[in-house]
C-alpha cells in the first residue's frame, strides 16, 4: 500500500502562482517576493515549525514579505518590521520575476545582520568595497542578498553605484525551494542503532547499520518502512519507529485547522464494497464521495488533507491506521455508513471513538456539529474497538453517517446535497475542536 503521506506538495502545486511585477518606488525595489495569506486567519510563528510559539495572527489576504524558506515554512516580514515564520501550505505566493537590483558598494566593513537592527544575529561580515544587490530599503535598514539568502546591513555603511544588475528569476535559490517539487527532502533522524535492510520488512537482510542519531534522507515510504540514503550514500529500507522526522521534534500540535493534518479514510474500496443498500448500492461508493466533499472543505480552509485512498481500490484496515501514526495526522476520520441485519430498521448517524483520551473530545465536537447540521436522527457518540481507531495513535474518529440498507437514509446518503452538508459540519466540528485547544 502506498500512501500519499509525504507530500504536502500537491496542495501548493495546485495554487496558481500569479506574475506580478512590483513597480519600484524610490525605496521598494525589485525582487520582493509577496504572499497572500490563503487561510481566514494564519498563526505567524518564532520558528519554522508548529511547536514554535505564535507571535500573532494575520489575517486573510495580508500581503507579506518572504524573506528564505526552511522545511516548507517562510520566515516573512511583518508590519513593524517584525520577522516571523507562516506555514507554506497556507499561503498563495506571488511571485515577481522582476530582476534589476541596485547594486552599492560597502563604505567599510560591515556585519551582515539575519534581520533588520543593531541587535540581530550577525550573519558574517562584508569588506569594504564589496558590492552588494539591494533587495528592499526601510528604516535604515537595507536587505540584501547574502550568500543565497536575504539579509541585512546598515543603509548607512553603503554607497549607491548607479548601477543595476538583473538578475534572472528565480534568482535566489530560497525562492528556488518554494518552487512545487514532487521530490520530498524529508529527513529522519535515528533514535538508536539502526539496521538498514534491502526490502520493507523486519525479515529483509540487514546491508548495513547506522549509528544512533544519524540522520537519513528518506527517498520514499511504504507504510511504516522509509526509504533512505545514508550519508555514505548507501540505499536500504529503516523502520519508521526506528527514527524520528522533524514533525517528532516539533511535539506537531496543529492550534487551528489552518494549520492542521486531516487523514480521511472512506471505508472499504475495491473488492470489499462495504454494506449494500436495499437496491444492491456499494458501501464504498458512498464513503469515498463523502470523503471527497469533506476533503475539498477542509482543503479551503487551508488544510493539509491526506486520503487512505482516493480510488475505488482495496487497502487493508492495518495500514490505515499506520498512515495516521506515520503522518502525525492531527484527526484521523475514518467514513463508513451502517447496516441492519434487516433493512429499513434503523436510522441515524453515529460518531464512533476508541481512546477517550485522545479522541472523545475530537468525537464530541464533531458529532455535535453534524447534529446541528443534519436532519438525520443523532445517535450521539460512542466507544467503539474498531481496528482504524484501537491501533491510532493520533486523535481518530469513525463516522457511521447513516444507515445504508434504510431507503430513508440512503435517500440522503446518496445526495450531493447530504454529502455537501456533511462537509461543512465537519469543517464547523474541527474547527471548533482545534479552537477549544483540548487536542493532543
Ligand atoms: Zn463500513
Amino acid at each position: 500500500m502506498h500512501f500519499k503521506q509525504l507530500r504536502r506538495w500537491p496542495l501548493i502545486a495546485a495554487f496558481a502562482l500569479v506574475i506580478g511585477i512590483s513597480l519600484a518606488t524610490t525605496t521598494v525595489l525589485a525582487n520582493n517576493t509577496t504572499l497572500t495569506v490563503r487561510a481566514s486567519m494564519l498563526n505567524v510563528r518564532l520558528g519554522p515549525g508548529l511547536a514554535y510559539t505564535a507571535m500573532g495572527q494575520v489575517a486573510r489576504g495580508t500581503q507579506l514579505t518572504i524573506l528564505k524558506e526552511e522545511n516548507a515554512w517562510y520566515q516573512v516580514r511583518l508590519a513593524g518590521n517584525k520577522i516571523g515564520w507562516v506555514a507554506s501550505w497556507l499561503v498563495d505566493q506571488n511571485e515577481a520575476t522582476t530582476s534589476s537590483a541596485r547594486v552599492a558598494t560597502t563604505k567599510s566593513r560591515l556585519n551582515v545582520r539575519q534581520t533588520a537592527g543593531t541587535t540581530a544575529a550577525i550573519l558574517g561580515t562584508l569588506d569594504a568595497g564589496a558590492k552588494v544587490n539591494i533587495l528592499y530599503q526601510e528604516n535604515g535598514w537595507t536587505e540584501i542578498t547574502y550568500q543565497n539568502t536575504a539579509a541585512w546591513v546598515a543603509t548607512s555603511g553603503l554607497m549607491l553605484t548607479g548601477q543595476t544588475v538583473t538578475l534572472a528569476a528565480p534568482t535566489q535559490t530560497y525562492l528556488k525551494k518554494a518552487t512545487p517539487a514532487k521530490t520530498s527532502t524529508l529527513t529522519v533522524t535515528t533514535t538508536i542503532a539502526t539496521n538498514v535492510r534491502s526490502a520493507a520488512g523486519i525479515n529483509a537482510p540487514v546491508t548495513t547499520q547506522v549509528a544512533k542519531g544519524a540522520t537519513l534522507t528518506v527517498l520514499n515510504q511504504e507504510n511504516d518502512w522509509y526509504q533512505v540514503k545514508t550519508s555514505t550514500g548507501q540505499t536500504g529500507y529503516v523502520a519508521s519507529w526506528t527514527v524520528t522526522t522533524p514533525g517528532d521534534k516539533a511535539a506537531k500540535s496543529a492550534t487551528s485547522l489552518a494549520e492542521a493534518t486531516i487523514l480521511l479514510d472512506p471505508g472499504h474500496g475495491g473488492v470489499d464494497s462495504g454494506a449494500l443498500s436495499t437496491g444492491g448500492k456499494y458501501e464504498k461508493t458512498y464513503t469515498l464521495a463523502a470523503a471527497k466533499a469533506i476533503g475539498a472543505a477542509l482543503t479551503a480552509q487551508g488544510a493539509n488533507v491526506e486520503y487512505t485512498r482516493d480510488s475505488d481500490k482495496f487497502v487493508d484496515l492495518a495500514p490505515r491506521a499506520a498512515a495516521s501514526n506515520t503522518l502525525h495526522a492531527d484527526a484521523f476520520i475514518s467514513l463508513h455508513f451502517d447496516s441492519t441485519p434487516d433493512p429499513n430498521t434503523a436510522s441515524g448517524f453515529t460518531t464512533y471513538y476508541y481512546d477517550p483520551t485522545t479522541s472523545k473530545s475530537l468525537a464530541t465536537a464533531v458529532n455535535t456539529a453534524l447534529g446541528n447540521a443534519l436532519t438525520l436522527t443523532n445517535r450521539k457518540t460512542a466507544y467503539a474497538n474498531y481496528e482504524v481507531l484501537r491501533d491510532n495513535r493520533q486523535p481518530s474518529i469513525l463516522m457511521e453517517m447513516g444507515y445504508i440498507n434504510s431507503d430513508k437514509d440512503f435517500k440522503l446518503i446518496s445526495s450531493a446535497a447530504y454529502q455537501q452538508q456533511m462537509a461543512t459540519a465537519v469543517v464547523q466540528g474541527l474547527q471548533a475542536y482545534f479552537k477549544a485547544g483540548n487536542h493532543q
